[in-house]
């Protein structure tokens, strides 16, 4: 982490930095667990005295190699990865929230977000407010309530395509003395630092751009360590108060910058067990060794394709920050200079059966459960993803009924656009 490389050098050297004689490349640890002589450091490593591996649910080289990539692109302190996305944004609030505790969501969240702080976390008796992020800070502030622990947002929001004001989310979060939590997913750290702009904690499903080519399901968390938890001892007791299921540690006293992602790690992980699989992490490696080159590339061909929509008689809207006249156009602008990401929403004019039919007549763009991979692709979200709201809930997460989501992947971008044309004209 002290070698203050530029992004391109981090996606490609950090993480794995073998010794003379080691393997080149990141070895897959495939191991559950590994071998001590002496039984007294096997016990030090269970007390968390001595640091070192024994069990993969807890930590594994493989994934401490890649998690400690993703933290240096995020310019933060300590990560961890995840078996999913969902793993990664229930960890990240259930490490500070507890039955009885409340926190507060951009309301445009992805559909499984939505679905897990709103109903399920609710059925572990923590509850959400939702809010839009567009209001006044005046107006976010009022959900805040003494038992409110944490504030949730994307920064671009998957398929609102949103860009939220971090700085304000930032002054609105740390004004009530808890941390601003941002899922980073469809910026990736090569368009947007949250950090830089006052997050305190971000998280990422890998499953999308990091690993860029659909080929893994994961997730990760990064802590700045810029959140001081002993500032509020009364409120975080989870890290400031003696943990009784490790002899009484103290999180912040024991690993300070580092105490949220120990505690996520050494109580949360190993009593819930989301792990990744050192497996799927050698390959989220291999997709980060590239993201620098796929994520502007992402960002170029969809520029093009979404000035091509916007222009074409059939489109009613388009939706894609890099557009001038889009409404978070200068957020965008602001918060990620270059670009935001691959994924752009519009809707076409007809009806909702119109709709359907223009996706079945594209041929090379398939249908398909996924954004932000190598391969451009369509999904109507009120008819796949979030077939479970209802049409108020399709409006307050900002889907229109009608809205096509659009992942242009890397292929040339004049046949991306032939396709789009031959199926809008047809
Ligand atoms: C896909 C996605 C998730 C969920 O991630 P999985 O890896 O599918 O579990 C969370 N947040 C955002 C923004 C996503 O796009």
């Amino acid at each position: 982490m002290s070698d203050n490389y530029r992004q391109e050098t981090i996606c490609i050297q950090s993480g794995w930095k073998p010794k003379n004689g080691e393997p080149r490349i990141l070895p897959i640890y495939q191991s559950t667990t590994f071998k001590y002589d002496d039984s007294d450091q096997m016990g030090r490593l269970f007390d968390l005295e001595e640091n070192g591996y024994f069990y993969t649910r807890l930590q594994n080289p493989t994934n401490d190699a890649v998690a400690a990539k993703i933290t240096e692109l995020e310019g933060g302190v300590a990560g961890m990865l995840t078996s999913s996305g969902q793993a990664a944004n229930y960890y990240a609030i259930f490490n500070i929230c507890e039955a009885g505790d409340h926190f507060v969501c951009s309301s445009t969240v992805y559909g499984g977000t939505f679905n897990l702080f709103g109903v399920t976390m609710k059925k572990m008796g923590i509850d959400c407010t939702f809010v839009d992020p567009d209001a006044s800070e005046e107006e976010i502030g009022k959900a805040f309530r003494p038992n409110t622990k944490a504030l949730f947002a994307e920064t671009i929001a998957n398929p609102a395509l949103v860009v939220v004001d971090i700085e304000k989310f930032a002054r609105i979060t740390h004004s009530h003395g808890v941390p601003l939590i941002m899922d980073n997913t469809f910026p990736t750290p090569i368009n947007c630092q949250p950090f830089k702009w006052g997050a305190d904690i971000v998280t990422h499903s890998t499953t999308k751009y990091m690993d860029g080519h659909a080929m893994c399901v994961g997730g990760c968390i990064v802590d700045s360590g810029n959140f001081d938890w002993t500032r509020y001892p009364d409120k975080f007791p989870g890290l400031t108060q003696p943990d009784e299921s490790y002899h009484g540690i103290v999180y912040t006293e024991r690993f300070g910058k580092g105490a949220y992602i120990t505690k996520a790690t050494a109580q949360v992980m190993r009593d819930l067990g989301s792990i990744q699989s050192p497996q799927n992490a050698f390959l989220l490696n291999v997709g980060l060794e590239t993201l620098h080159l796929r994520v502007p590339r992402h960002c170029e061909n969809a520029q093009k394709v979404a000035e091509f929509l916007n222009g074409h008689e059939r489109v009613a809207w388009v939706n894609f920050a890099g557009l001038p006249d889009n409404p978070y156009h200068a957020l965008a602008q602001k918060y990620m200079p270059k670009g935001t990401c691959g994924v752009i929403s519009f809707g076409i004019k007809g009806t909702r059966e119109e709709t359907v039919a223009f996706m079945d007549r594209l041929k090379m763009i398939a249908i398909v459960t996924h954004v932000a991979d190598a391969r451009t692709c369509v999904l109507h979200p009120a008819s796949h993803t979030h077939r479970q709201l209802n049409d108020e809930q399709l409006l307050e997460a900002g889907v229109k009924p009608d809205l096509i989501r659009l992942s242009i992947g890397l292929e040339h971008v004049d046949d991306i656009i032939e396709d789009l044309k031959q199926a809008l004209e047809q």
